[in-house]
């Protein structure tokens, strides 16, 4: 398939395109809270909170800064310490594991199954020690981990089982919400999650009560009521701002994973209509799950591939990211955990192929010809 001359690009995200589809609404929203001139917490986070939760299907959802603390958050809250261990994925953002570090304890990292990216199940039982406080699943690009074996390992060892549902609201898992599997999710509003803020924010989800009560004076300072401090916390709240803005967003947001959902569909088509599945791998999506597509992830058959393709589409002005080239056991700053090439192969071996193409609610079919037909041309010249 050839290309015509004339190129739109495809950006790897297009959130003016999602603004221009709501503005009115959302300058209403922040036009409001300006009004208002309330800007912390107040009953803007409150209602967010109480939609959240309905949303995820738990009972209680409590807003915070950002994605990283609302994984920090409930590892305080459970009074993780030095000398404890917390089980996770080595392939994640880095947020994962530098909040197992944040709240004192070591990152114990498990590979992952090739085909989902999530952390492997099998293999969790053999990480577990007696200074196992917690496991961290990750639920990477849209998919949940597969939840019940964890669930049941958590139980069977007395660990806290704390959902990465970061890149995942919405995604299912046998019929039961990201964020309300285990004693507690983490949620991010970063913009380029599927429900992005205007800035950062987070939140944690949670069955709960007690949990959720603590993670809400955690986040201001262990404060309650005014001036009694009950414990050190610090300051991770919510911004009304972003809530006003996060809640006009989340009414869009089951229109907005089935249009990523038709996108990856129209991906499936479109790379079956050339003949590219020697070269490259699209993503699985597991029958137990409702993936929600943050990322559209593939894999080059050929790890030597992947950065000379996303070369090529760069000059097309076709947008591709990958996530992510280091591994968590490798990177610098774990260096003192002592891992070393080999350690977690399925992880090492994903950061070396993946690409994640463009993807958002608002990509047509005529963008994602582009894409395929630019990744047809470059392993037709190759
Ligand atoms: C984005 C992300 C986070 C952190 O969220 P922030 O809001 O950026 O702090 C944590 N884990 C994963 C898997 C993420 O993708």
């Amino acid at each position: 398939m050839s290309i015509s001359t004339e190129t739109r690009g495809v950006p790897a995200l297009d959130l003016k395109a999602q603004y221009r589809s709501i503005r009115d609404e959302i300058d209403e929203a922040v036009a409001r809270v300006i009004e208002n001139q309330g800007f912390i917490l107040g009953p803007e986070v409150a209602n967010l909170e109480a939609e959240i939760a309905a949303y995820c299907e738990v009972p209680r959802a409590v807003g915070c800064a950002s994605g990283t603390d609302a994984l920090l958050l409930p590892l305080m809250a459970w009074g993780i310490e030095p000398g404890d261990e917390v089980v996770t994925s080595p392939f994640s953002f880095f947020a994962t594991a530098g909040s197992i570090h944040r709240a004192g304890a070591k990152p114990v990292f498990v590979d992952i199954e090739p085909e989902t990216y999530n952390i492997d199940p099998s293999l969790i039982e053999s990480a577990m020690t007696s200074k196992t406080r917690a496991i961290i699943p990750v639920h990477l690009y849209g998919q949940t981990a597969d939840m019940d074996p964890i669930v049941a390992i958590g139980r069977k060892y007395g660990a806290k089982i704390l959902e990465d549902a970061a890149q995942s609201i919405g995604a299912g898992y046998k019929g039961n919400r990201a964020g309300s599997i285990g004693d507690a999710g983490a949620l991010s509003f970063y913009p380029s999650k599927n429900l992005g803020g205007f800035g950062d924010g987070g939140m944690v989800t949670t069955r709960d009560d007690k949990l959720a009560d603590r993670i809400a004076r955690l986040r201001v300072h262990g404060m309650e009521p005014k001036y009694h401090h009950h414990e050190i916390g610090f300051n991770s709240r919510l911004d009304a701002l972003q809530a006003a803005v996060l809640r006009v967003k989340l009414r869009r947001l089951d229109d907005w994973t089935a249009r990523r959902r038709e996108a990856a569909e129209r991906y499936r088509e479109l790379f079956a209509e050339q003949t590219l599945d020697e070269v490259v791998s699209l993503p699985t999506e597991k029958e137990s799950c409702f993936h929600v597509y943050n990322q559209f992830v593939i894999e080059t058959t050929d790890p030597a591939d992947r950065d000379p393709l996303r070369s090529f589409l760069s000059e097309r002005k076709i947008g591709s990211e990958i996530y992510y080239p280091i591994p968590l056991h490798l990177q610098l700053c774990f260096a003192s955990l002592g891992h070393g090439p080999g350690d977690f192969p399925v992880a090492e071996s994903a950061a070396k192929s993946v690409l994640a193409l463009p993807m958002y609610p608002e990509l047509d079919r005529e963008l994602q010809i582009e894409v395929v037909s630019a990744i047809a041309d470059y392993f037709d010249q190759s």
